[in-house]
């Protein structure tokens, strides 16, 4: 279900996955539109995406978006409070670690972007992303609340804030974050970026993290 319009959904409400052409192309046809972008962070789908649009004449692009690991911690602590720190590290780790295994192999044309970098330098990071995509920048793209979403998965906070900034169209959107988020999320403008772990993160799994994952976690490190 689409978490923006629910079941009434113009792209989703009566999709079909068809079996005779790949799922992008079907996805690009519905909406009218020639870039798909996929944001999955699941290798093995990632990887068996790729294989089925190889053979077709669909050009492949991947791009890896990073944040500090210390970040992404905090924020699923948060989330899953019954998990255990530990798990949530190890997880974190190897999935870094496929990750940057799927980078390196992907044969293709490929970017790396930090989160924090695009959250402080949002213009530049989008221009580079626009001309590696080869589509041209503009400047509405920062303004993202505004515009047109239709999204099954990913971050509620972000679509909160595209709901709470279409609240006349959007009436009932499927979305929501819990209370204790909220007053977080209403107090944004735009892109901005999220330091809430630097307060919130408990010293000792701090001191696990840097245990477990330090050394993965060094070229994602955000020190300012
Ligand atoms: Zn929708």
């Amino acid at each position: 279900m689409c978490k923006l319009c629910g079941e009434d959904c113009q792209i989703w409400g009566d999709f079909q996955v068809s079996e005779s052409l790949d799922l992008y192309e079907q996805v690009a046809l519905k909406v009218n539109k020639p870039l798909v972008i996929d944001s999955s962070k699941n290798v093995d789908w990632i990887r068996q995406q790729v294989r089925s649009i190889e053979s077709t004449s669909t050009q492949p692009y991947l791009i890896f978006l990073r944040r500090d690991g210390r970040a992404v911690i905090n924020s699923r602590i948060r989330k899953y409070p019954k998990k255990n720190a530990k798990d949530l590290i190890a997880d974190w780790s190897e999935q870094i670690q496929l990750t940057n295994a799927l980078f390196d192999a992907f044969p293709h044309k490929k970017l790396k972007v930090s989160y924090e970098e695009f959250a402080t330098n949002s213009e530049a990071i989008a221009r580079q992303i626009c001309e590696f995509l080869e589509v041209e920048y503009e400047p509405e793209m920062l303004n993202y609340g505004t515009h047109e979403h239709h999204v099954l998965g990913g971050n509620n906070g972000t679509q909160f804030l595209v709901a709470q900034a279409q609240s006349e169209k959007l009436k009932n959107p499927f979305v929501q974050v819990p209370e204790r988020s909220k007053s977080f999320y209403q107090n944004l403008s735009g892109i901005s970026l999220d330091l809430r772990w630097k307060q919130e993160l408990d010293p000792s799994v701090a001191r696990l993290f840097e245990e477990m994952a330090g050394r993965i976690n060094q070229e994602l490190k955000w020190e300012v």
